[in-house]
């Protein structure tokens, strides 16, 4: 596929965010082209998150990419959390009636690749975006560098669905409203070759750092610590990292399933925050606009809640013109800001982030209270099974 020299709207990056927001337009007949810079293998060999909220995957389901996600995600009811002597189970089924799907991202968007194959919606890979203009006054001019040739396309408007360090960092520069938190802590996560040694993910809040237990499918484990930020995957071999996890996850009559390490890599935790999301014609979505620790799980699922209000802020504005996508930020706020502040909570719960000690015994009462009572649990529960989406994509 090659870039067209316009396009009504151009979407770069083929992340989650970028390719719901391509199948949603697609549904209500406006035209997009999505931009993605690494190749089509490369984007389905990326291993990161891999928990859906249910009102995720219902609106994968309605848009005719959740097949496979029924037949193969598991449905999680429940998950547990350690800290101290106690485990601690809150049942999302009894508290709330809801539950998560675990499947991994790649697959969702393996899904929506194959749909957008399936329907026509191009896609072209290998192409980077180098720069945005214009897009503050008039319509925005997307240059775009395909097999070593530049092409500029022209477009109505333009979606920044790139991830964090994508284009849109560089063509918004000493522009952003950004609010951020750095917590000085990584994940070190390992994918393994072996069976997951419980059906649910375990959080453990442990005196050395947190540690979870979870899974991608039957067959492989899905584990992660925590280290300080400085740390070096070096310095971490198999042998240290299986001690490390049986010490911080072991307990309770479970002990992990050992196996081949297949990947490994660091996660830095930090959150961030858009404040304002539009600038003139361009729009941010996903990553792009503001990140989560993973703590939570919540980054895969506000990028395509993201999807679903910038889908319907793009309707308006063919309608209405540029006024109509002045409510996009504060459309897509609540949801984005309730996912920053659960996944503040999780991590500041099991992480050692506090050197305070007043702190840390805080957050240490504060995980007691959430598995204190059914109110705390359903409240709980509700948040990590998934706020509702801000708006309908077909309404
Ligand atoms: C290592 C890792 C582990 C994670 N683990 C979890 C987890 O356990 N749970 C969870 O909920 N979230 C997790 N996340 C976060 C989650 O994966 C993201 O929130 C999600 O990918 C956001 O989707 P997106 O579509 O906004 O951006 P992305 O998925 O990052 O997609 C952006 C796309 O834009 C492309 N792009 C960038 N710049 C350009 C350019 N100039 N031109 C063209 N294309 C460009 C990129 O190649 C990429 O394909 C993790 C993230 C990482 C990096």
């Amino acid at each position: 596929v090659r870039p067209p020299a316009h396009c009504p709207v151009v979407i770069v990056g083929a992340g989650p965010a970028g390719l719901v927001l391509a199948r949603i337009l697609g549904l209500h007949g406006i035209e997009s082209v999505v931009l993605e810079r690494r190749s089509h293998d490369h984007v389905l060999a990326r291993a990161r998150a891999g928990i859906v909220e249910q009102p995720v995957a219902d609106l994968l389901d309605e848009l005719g990419a959740g097949d496979r996600l029924r037949r193969e995600g598991l449905v999680h009811e429940g998950v547990s959390f350690r800290f101290g002597e106690r485990t601690c189970r809150i049942d999302f089924a009894e508290t709330v009636g809801r539950h998560v799907v675990v499947y991994s991202q790649q697959d969702i968007v393996a899904d929506l690749l194959d749909l957008h194959a399936a329907v026509g919606t191009p896609v072209v890979f290998g192409a980077e975006v180098t720069s945005i203009d214009d897009f503050e006054d008039g319509p925005p001019r997307v240059r775009v560098l395909v097999d070593g040739h530049e092409a500029v396309i022209g477009c109505d408007l333009v979606v920044c669905a790139d991830g964090t360090h994508g284009v849109s960092e560089t063509a918004l520069q000493g522009r952003r409203a950004l609010l951020r938190r750095i917590y000085r802590r990584s994940w070190l996560g390992v994918l393994v070759d072996a069976a997951p040694a419980a059906d649910e993910l375990l959080y453990s809040r442990h005196r050395d750092g947190f540690a979870l237990m979870s899974m991608r499918g039957a067959h492989r484990t899905r584990l992660y610590l925590e280290v300080p930020a400085s740390t070096c995957l070096d310095d971490w071999s198999d042998d240290r990292i299986w001690t490390e996890l049986h010490r911080r996850l072991d307990g309770d009559g479970l002990v992990l399933n050992e196996g081949d390490v297949l990947e490994r890599g660091l996660t830095p935790l930090a959150s961030s925050i858009d404040q304002r999301m539009r600038y003139g014609r361009l729009l941010l979505v996903g990553d792009a606009a503001h990140v989560v620790p993973p703590t939570g799980a919540k980054g895969l699922n506000c990028a395509i809640g993201d999807a679903v209000v910038a889908a319907r802020a793009i309707r308006e504005f063919r309608c209405r013109g540029e006024e109509a996508l002045a409510t996009y930020t504060s459309m897509a706020s609540a949801r984005i800001w309730g996912a920053q502040r659960f996944s503040w909570q999780m991590t500041t719960m099991f992480h050692q982030v506090d050197t305070d000690p007043y702190e840390r015994e805080l957050r240490l009462r504060q995980l007691e209270h959430v598995t204190s009572s059914a109110e705390a649990m359903a409240d709980l529960a509700r948040q990590y099974t998934g706020l509702d989406l801000a708006d309908r994509w077909d309404a």
